[in-house]
């Protein structure tokens, strides 16, 4: 089977990587000259509206997939009308504008930070006359890992964070005094079975993803799956959906406050690779194929770290036991994401220091 991925980073190479077994190709399309997964399939250099490009696009595969949330709609519904796009179209509309995707977790009875959209100056004196400080104001669309935000703690910060973000859509959000950042990855197959990950617990540093740890028995694990459940079934959704959430402070572990979701493979699930029985690549491959769907059982402790800006030399990670490397092939350059590597081990006091170890390694060269 030929699967066509909309994007060739880092996600579409290790899909790649988990889908040769299973003996499928891929094709990728992506503008983008240094596109890492390029040297894993079929890669055409293309804008994502170059219509001559989709139309051969999808004349190379049986059924496609996207590894990245920016594909325009227009892109997605002239593939989807030629062939299975997977997940559909509409879950990466709700996904790219934080109000639709806020304004469903609404309708579906999940928790979210109080927030408002914003369109003028006029409208962030009310929004924060109502949402009160500290408060968040983020682009509607197109923000990831942090850009497009900025936090208004004082009246003086609205001034500034205007002229930083204003003349496009906004949304203002409550700031929520978080005791963790947590996800849940679930897959969901064309028959409508469900699977979730455990929850798995994010660090973040300037807005981007640094460790990720899954959690063997998370109080919030059941709730998350709920949640995730929830909005996978309202979208018809199939494949993997990652759930990202805010933990506010409360009774029985904390409540869940929804941030985001993302119509595809996530970061926060990298350490599926070795540290569950069965990928989330693999999953969202198997989901889309229409084959029954692999266990998301934890095989172990394990946890992830990402290489930001450079990654440490191989000589160095392999020799501490348990480190699995991933290199993405990628030129080193200040906050862009290179690599990772997942610690496993035989219980928590091994992890941890493993752990410590590559920590040392990854904070002597990253940026
Ligand atoms: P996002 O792009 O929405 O995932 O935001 C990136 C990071 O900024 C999150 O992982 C949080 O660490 C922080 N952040 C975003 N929104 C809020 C919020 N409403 N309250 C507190 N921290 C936030």
């Amino acid at each position: 089977m030929k699967i066509g991925i909309l994007g060739a980073g880092q996600l579409g190479r290790m899909l790649a990587l988990a889908g040769y077994p299973l003996d499928f190709d891929f094709v990728f399309l992506d503008p983008a000259t240094e596109a890492c997964a390029a040297p894993l399939g079929a890669h055409i250099h293309a804008d994502y509206v170059d219509e001559k490009a989709l139309a051969d696009f999808c004349d190379a595969v049986d059924l496609a997939t996207y590894e990245f949330e920016n594909v325009p709609a227009k892109t997605a519904e002239s593939i989807a009308a030629r062939i299975p796009l997977l997940p559909a179209p509409v879950a990466l509309t709700v996904g790219q504008d934080r109000l639709s995707e806020k304004s469903l977790f609404d309708k579906l009875g999940i928790p979210v930070p109080r927030y408002m959209p914003v369109a003028t100056r006029e409208a962030l004196d009310l929004a924060v006359r109502n949402i009160g400080l500290p408060a968040v104001l983020k682009t509607r669309r197109l923000g990831y890992d942090g850009k497009g935000q900025a936090v208004l703690r004082k009246p003086e910060d609205l001034d500034t964070a205007w002229a930083k973000l204003g003349g496009q859509a906004l949304i203002l959000e409550a700031f929520v005094p978080f005791e963790r950042e947590v996800s849940c990855l679930a897959v969901r197959g064309q028959d409508g079975e469900m699977r979730f990950y455990p929850v798995v617990e994010n660090v973040h540093r300037d807005g981007i993803l640094r460790t990720a740890t899954p959690q063997a028995n998370d109080p919030l694990q059941r709730h998350a799956e709920d949640y995730a459940r929830r909005v996978c079934e309202h979208l018809g959704y199939v494949g993997v959906l990652a759930f990202e959430f805010f933990v506010a402070a409360g009774p029985d572990g904390g409540q869940l406050l929804a941030n985001e979701i993302a119509p595809r493979v996530h970061n926060s699930g990298h350490w599926t690779i070795e540290g569950a029985v069965c990928s989330q690549f693999e999953n969202h491959l198997r989901a889309i194929a229409g084959l029954p769907l692999g266990s998301t059982a934890l095989r172990g402790p394990s946890v992830m770290v990402n290489f930001i800006g450079d990654a440490p030399k191989n000589t160095a990670l392999a020799a501490i036991p348990g480190v699995h490397i991933h290199h993405y092939g990628k030129t080193p350059k200040p906050q862009r994401k290179v690599g990772h590597a997942t610690v496993t081990a035989a219980s928590d006091a091994e992890l941890a220091e493993r752990l410590a170890q590559l920590q040392a390694l990854v904070a002597a060269v990253e940026s």
